[in-house]
């Protein structure tokens, strides 16, 4: 998207504000289904808690993905959105028996990734198909707040625990028909997503009635100059080659599924924001927006850093700022960051803002939630609006005792 457009949907739709691209989100998973063209069942399950929205659901429903969701308020958002119950996947952490059963119930697609849970379920409900999420041990990237993998997390059953989940599919009589695996979000090389798929195939062929194999997300996209973009090309050719061979081996087909959020919507999301003052002090530059943490956190939360346009005056001399929310804490969104020259009243624009920005958003300090809109063949279409007063104190109950 250019400045100038996003600059007029400010104009238009007041500021903060979230923008999605919805040829961005078609061109990614375009890219994604042209890598994986040769397996001949692909299933895209979109992480829907990176941006659920219904209208950007209803955009990749369109295009063809499922869903991947992890409570029973998603399944229900993607119901309510169109999606049927065969194309939702169920893969929540740490919920209880009650909402696995209440999904299940919906038919929709569970994936257990505890033991327990797994021989309870299995004993109750023998006869519903059930998707075990592994986790192969393998330490996803730099990153610790987003490596899943590793010997210590708290996702998936350790594939050392194999013949235990075989001893409980045989005590209960269950079926297992998909194995799974999630290895996090911040992989910097293919080489180390096709070891963890390697170890998937080994834990697969243990298990003689699979549908599916599940090879979660941790598709990287670039946030900043010179951050590593996982080559989806790449990973398709060579994870397609071993996929092809697994199959013929296993003698039974299987479909190839994946469940990105990030690699689908980070790169179409584009939040906005107005300078409210620039302020010198001994040391820095500060220009401090209107907005903070409360809606978009990942700077705080993670350290990511989302690069920073001055979309009022993109032609402008470089200086360097630290840019700063409105939040009474910290909450620093860039440090040292050089952007063109800014002025109180210009428009901020942060890149990568479509995945866990506005679906991380909160009312803290008791601000509104921004608009979200939708940029389709030139023309904004207001897709949440922003919140009020009303919206508030809905559900609080006044009592004065
Ligand atoms: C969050 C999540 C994803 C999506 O991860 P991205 O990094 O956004 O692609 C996929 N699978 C599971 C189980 C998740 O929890």
């Amino acid at each position: 998207m250019q400045p100038k457009d996003l600059l007029a949907l400010a104009e238009e739709f007041g500021n903060p504000l979230y923008v999605y691209d919805a040829t961005t989100i078609e061109q990614q998973y375009n890219r994604l289904t042209a890598a994986f063209s040769k397996v001949e069942n692909l299933r895209i399950n979109y992480a829907m808690k990176a941006l659920s929205n219904i209208s950007i659901l209803k955009l990749l429903k369109k295009c063809g993905t499922g869903l991947d969701t992890v409570s029973y308020q998603e399944v229900q958002l993607g119901l309510h959105a169109g999606f049927t119950p065969d194309k939702i996947i169920f893969t929540p952490n740490g919920v209880s028996f009650e909402e696995i059963e209440e999904v299940a119930k919906l038919s929709v697609q569970i994936n257990i990734d505890n033991l327990s849970v797994l021989e309870h379920f299995g004993a109750k409900h023998p006869t519903v198909p059930v998707c075990i999420r592994i986790n192969p041990h393998v330490m996803a990237g730099g990153n610790q707040n987003i490596s899943v993998g590793h010997i210590d997390s708290k996702f998936g059953i350790s594939i050392y625990q194999i013949p235990h989940i075989l001893r409980i599919v045989e005590n209960t009589g269950m079926h297992i028909n998909g194995i799974h695996m999630h290895t996090g979000s911040d992989i910097l090389d293919i080489e180390v997503f096709l070891y963890a798929a390697e170890i998937l195939f080994d834990a697969a062929k243990q298990f003689k009635e699979l549908d599916f194999l599940d090879f979660g997300s941790g598709f990287k996209v670039p946030y900043k100059k010179g951050d590593i973009e996982t080559n989806i090309e790449e990973l398709g050719k060579k994870l397609t080659k071993r996929f092809l061979a697994f199959e013929k081996d296993y003698g039974r087909s299987l479909t190839l599924a994946f469940e990105p959020g990030k690699f689908l919507v980070s790169g179409a999301g584009f939040f906005l924001a107005k300078v409210n003052v620039v302020k010198q002090t001994t040391s820095t530059v500060f220009a401090g927006i209107d907005s903070g943490f409360n809606h978009l956190i990942r700077p705080m939360f993670y350290g990511s850093q989302h690069t920073i346009e001055n979309i009022s005056n993109p032609k402008g001399k470089e200086r360097f700022y630290t840019v700063v929310g409105y939040i009474c804490e910290t909450d620093t969104f860039a440090n040292n960051r050089q952007i063109a020259e800014i002025k109180e009243g210009d428009v901020l624009c942060f890149r990568n803002a479509g995945a866990y920005c506005f679906s991380m958003a909160s009312n803290y300090n008791s601000r509104f939630k921004p608009a979200e809109v939708l940029w389709k063949d030139g023309k904004g279409h207001l897709i949440s609006k922003r919140e009020t007063f009303d919206d508030l104190i809905r559900n609080q109950i006044v009592v004065e005792v």
